[in-house]
């Protein structure tokens, strides 16, 4: 029996670890559970599940949960105590299924205890690759994806010399916009932006995914994750989500991983590795059905926010910790119906194009650009 830490549970990954959990109660056993505030969500799994802690950042979220009887369940409150309880002796397995780069500490916290880590939260590694993989590096540690691109890759690997490996092709549904125009983006709505034609998954990733951020993240996530320079990673317009992503080797061999677009199957293939374990919750994919695949050249232009991510990666330095925080805020702002959607791309060039990269900044750096950025994004929108 494993014990696992979900962090970000009350959310889209984190629900889905849940019917994983569920589904394999034999071998995983839900030991904390860490959300923001979402207290509707929470509460039934923690009483279904009693794990020993529950972390809830939000304050009044806290005073309310406090309210019901969790007798087998300690409750704390803050983003320290996420790394507690990612680090606690007892924990085998921590997934990092938080939304943004507010997952950065537990991650390090989480490779520095040498725990087999499902990981999710890829703003974490946009924000601050090169300290992640360091430490993932010195402490022996692998970041088991969970992005379907990545758990691909990640596939296509297996029992391969990755110096073998030339390509990386990520392959990109398009998003909620692709049918569209530069021009017709102008009119779109933040309801039009959250109907993701393959997958159903938070907001924050679904707006991203129509900006084509989400695969500028994906991008730098690749590269970190599988050491590949920039220039031998790809993005390829793929409209069935049924190839996940791709790899070239070096005798122009192709590996691809297939399947239904179903975020069950790499969370489990993460929490399970290195056994596959069941799969009885979904639909396996039949290709009869499928009948055809579409492949398409990425139009740069058309979406620019894949151009900015490449720019930030290969600038490097604090570069991608602005990408990221600009576009954090930026998606904020639109979800909350303050800016276009075309604002969000214009907000993320102009803080890039304003910042002065400061190479192999540490930590503390980091963390510092992250918060300026953000505040510097806020007075874009005024
Ligand atoms: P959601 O918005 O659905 O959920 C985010 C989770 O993080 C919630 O549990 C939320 O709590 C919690 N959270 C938000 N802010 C904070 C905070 N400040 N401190 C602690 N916890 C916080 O996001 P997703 O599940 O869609 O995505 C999570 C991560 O997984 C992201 O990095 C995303 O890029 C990645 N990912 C998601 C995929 C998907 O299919 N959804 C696919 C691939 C990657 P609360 O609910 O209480 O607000
Ligand atoms: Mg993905």
């Amino acid at each position: 029996m494993k014990n696992v830490t979900l962090l970000g549970g009350t959310g889209s990954i984190g629900l889905q670890t849940m019917d994983v959990i569920r589904e394999h109660s034999e071998r995983f056993s839900l030991f904390a559970f860490a959300f923001h505030k979402n207290i509707e969500k929470a509460l039934p799994i923690i009483k279904e599940f009693q794990p020993k802690f529950v972390v809830v950042i939000n304050q009044d979220a806290k005073s309310k949960l406090e309210h019901y009887s969790l007798p087998n369940t300690k409750i704390l409150d803050s983003v320290e105590a996420m790394k507690e309880v990612a680090t606690h002796p007892e924990v085998d397995i921590v997934v990092n299924a938080v939304l943004g780069s507010v997952g950065l500490d537990a991650t390090l916290g989480a490779i520095q205890a040498k725990k087999q880590i499902a990981f999710a939260n890829k703003e974490t590694l946009v924000t601050a690759g090169h300290i992640v993989m360091k430490e993932a590096k010195k402490h022996g540690v692998e970041l088991l994806p969970v992005d379907s691109e990545h758990a691909a890759i990640h596939q296509c690997l297996r029992g391969e010399n990755i110096r073998e490996a030339e390509r990386i092709i990520l392959t990109a549904s398009g998003g909620s916009f692709r049918d569209l125009s530069r021009d017709e983006l102008k009119e779109v709505t933040l309801q039009d932006a959250l109907k993701h034609p393959n997958w159903s998954m938070g907001a924050k990733i679904t707006v991203d995914s129509a900006t084509m951020m989400n695969k500028g993240l994906e991008v730098i996530e690749a590269h970190w994750l599988f050491g590949m320079p920039y220039d031998h990673i790809d993005v390829v317009l793929h409209r069935e989500s049924v190839i996940h992503s791709i790899v070239e080797f070096q005798d122009k061999s192709m590996m691809a991983q297939l399947g239904t677009p179903d975020m069950r199957i790499p969370i489990q293939y993460a929490l399970g590795y290195p056994e596959r374990l069941e799969f009885p919750l979904g639909k396996g994919l039949n290709l009869m059905e499928v009948g055809k695949l579409h492949f398409q050249e990425m139009d740069f232009n058309r979406f620019p926010g894949l151009k900015l991510a490449y720019f930030a990666g290969k600038t490097g330095g604090t570069m991608p910790t602005v990408f990221n925080a600009a576009n954090e805020e930026a998606v904020h702002q639109f979800l909350n119906g303050n800016i276009s959607f075309l604002s969000i791309e214009q907000f993320v060039e102009r803080a890039l194009h304003e910042h002065t990269t400061i190479l192999d900044p540490d930590l503390h750096t980091i963390v510092q650009i992250d918060q300026d950025i953000r505040r510097q994004v806020r007075t874009y929108v005024n």
